[in-house]
C-alpha cells in the first residue's frame, strides 16, 4: 500500500474512498448522488456551461480529481474507455509530421493506433525493446513528442522501468516537449505510481482493476492541470466521454481498490508459487517469483505487491491447455481481467490470434501459454481447480 501522497497527506486507501470529494453539508448524501444527466441548467453569459460530454458533470469532476489523488498528479480524467484515454492523449499532444518512440511491448489497440491509425496522419513510430534502456534514448528525433510504455506488459507480463525513458525526455531538453506515457493498467496506483518516477501522463484502462468488478468500460489519465486540459480537449471533440452511470460505478470501485489489491497481489503470488511446484508446468511468469527475468526490478519498483496476473506454459502445448480450460470449474475462460472473479485465457485465441505460432513463441508465448488474472476469491478454492484441471 502505497502511503506517500504528496498532496493530501492521506494514505492510500483513504485517497480511495475520500479523494477529490468535498466536505458535505447536514443532510446531503454519504455517497456522491448519481447525476444521471446529459446537461445541466445554466444560458446567461456568465454561466459555466456543463454538459456530460465534456467531462464537468460533477461526478465525472470528482473522480477525476480522486484519480488525480491515486497517482500523486494535480489532474485526472475519466474516459468512456482505455481506448478512449490512450487515442485522447496521443491526439492531444501529435500532429502532423511528429514521432513517438514506443515500446514493442504493448496492448494490441495500442498498436494499431500508433502503426496503423496515426501513420496516415502523418504520424510516425519506431518501436523499441525497452529492457535495452539506451534504446529510448537513441530513438529520439527533432520531431519526437511522445515517448509511450507499458508495464507490466501482456501476457508475460515483463516490467519496463519508466525512469530511462523519463531520462532520455528530459535530457532532450525543455524545449524539445516530450511527454512520457505510460499505460499502468496492470500495475494499478496501488502498485505502481508511474508519475513518482518521472511519468508525465499515466493512463488506464479502468475497465480492469479501477472498475474492478468486469461491469465497466472506463479509462482514465492522470497528469499535469495544462496535459489534461488538452487531453479533455481532444475528449470533447473526438467524443471519448464517460456515462455518468459509468462514472459512478468507477467511485464505486475505487472505495475498494486498495484492499481488492492487497488480495490480486497475495493471491497471485500464492497461485504462481503453486504453479511453480507442478510437474505439469513447464513455466511460470510473474514478477513477484524469483525466477522471474524481471524479479529484482519488480522488487524495486513494486514494493507493495507485484499484480494480481499470472501467466504459465502447460506441458504438452495448445492441446493440453485446451484441457486444463475445459477442466476448470472455477476459474471461467474469459478474455479481459482485474475483476473480483479469476479469468483464464490462452493469447493464441485473445490478444495474439492474429499472429502465427511461430510469430507467439518468438514472443515467449508458445502454444499451451495460458493466462490467469487471479481473482478475490479463497485462494486455496483457486488452487483445488487448478490443480484439479491439471490432472
Ligand atoms: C484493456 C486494456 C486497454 C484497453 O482498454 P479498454 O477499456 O478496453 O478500452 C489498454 N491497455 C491495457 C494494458 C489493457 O489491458
Amino acid at each position: 500500500m502505497n502511503t506517500d501522497d504528496s498532496t493530501t497527506g492521506h494514505g492510500f486507501s483513504t485517497l480511495g474512498i475520500h479523494g477529490g470529494a468535498v466536505r458535505g453539508a447536514p443532510g446531503d448524501s454519504v455517497v456522491p448522488p448519481l447525476v444521471q444527466s446529459a446537461t445541466f441548467l445554466g444560458g446567461g453569459p456568465d454561466d459555466r456551461l456543463m454538459y456530460s460530454r465534456y467531462g464537468n458533470n460533477p461526478l465525472q469532476e470528482l473522480v477525476g480529481r480522486k484519480i488525480a489523488a491515486l497517482e500523486g498528479c494535480e489532474a485526472g480524467l475519466v474516459l468512456g474507455s482505455g481506448m478512449g484515454a490512450i487515442s485522447s492523449v496521443l491526439l492531444a499532444f501529435v500532429e502532423q509530421g511528429d514521432h513517438i518512440v514506443a515500446s514493442r511491448h504493448l496492448y494490441g489497440a495500442t498498436l494499431e493506433l500508433l502503426e496503423v491509425e496515426l501513420p496516415r496522419r502523418g504520424v510516425t513510430t519506431t518501436f523499441v525493446e525497452p529492457t535495452d534502456v539506451a534504446s529510448w534514448r537513441e530513438a529520439i528525433t527533432d520531431r519526437t513528442r511522445i515517448l509511450y510504455l507499458e508495464a507490466p506488459t501482456n501476457p508475460t507480463l515483463r516490467i519496463v522501468d519508466p525512469r530511462p525513458a523519463a531520462e532520455a525526455a528530459s535530457s532532450a531538453g525543455e524545449a524539445r516537449d516530450i511527454r512520457v506515457v505510460m499505460d499502468a493498467t496492470f500495475a494499478t496506483p496501488v502498485n505502481l505510481r508511474p508519475a513518482s518516477l518521472g511519468v508525465d501522463l499515466v493512463v488506464h484502462s479502468a475497465t480492469k482493476y479501477l472498475g474492478g468488478h468486469s461491469d465497466i468500460i472506463a479509462g482514465a489519465v492522470a497528469g499535469s492541470e495544462a496535459d489534461i486540459a488538452a487531453v479533455t480537449t481532444m475528449m470533447k471533440r473526438y467524443g471519448a466521454a464517460a456515462d455518468p452511470h459509468m462514472v459512478w460505478l468507477l467511485d464505486r470501485g475505487l472505495r475498494t481498490l486498495e484492499v481488492r489489491m492487497r488480495r490480486h497481489n497475495e493471491n497471485a503470488l500464492a497461485l504462481a508459487r503453486f504453479l511453480e511446484s507442478h510437474p505439469a508446468v513447464e513455466q511460470v511468469l510473474h514478477p513477484g517469483l524469483e525466477s522471474h527475468p524481471d524479479h529484482a526490478l519488480a522488487q524495486e519498483l513494486f514494493p507493495h505487491g507485484t499484480g494480481g496476473m499470472v501467466s504459465f506454459v502447460v506441458r504438452g502445448g495448445g492441446e493440453a491447455a485446451d484441457r486444463v480450460m475445459s477442466r476448470l470449474k472455477l476459474v471461467q475462460a474469459a478474455p479481459s481481467l482485474g475483476g473480483v472473479e479469476s479469468l483464464i485465457s490462452q493469447p493464441r485465441y485473445t490478444s495474439h490470434r492474429a499472429m502465427t505460432a511461430e510469430g507467439r513463441a518468438a514472443l515467449g508465448i508458445p502454444d499451451g501459454f495460458l493466462r490467469v488474472s487471479v481473482g478475490i476469491e479463497d485462494v486455496g478454492d483457486l488452487v483445488s481447480d487448478l490443480e484439479g484441471a491439471l490432472g
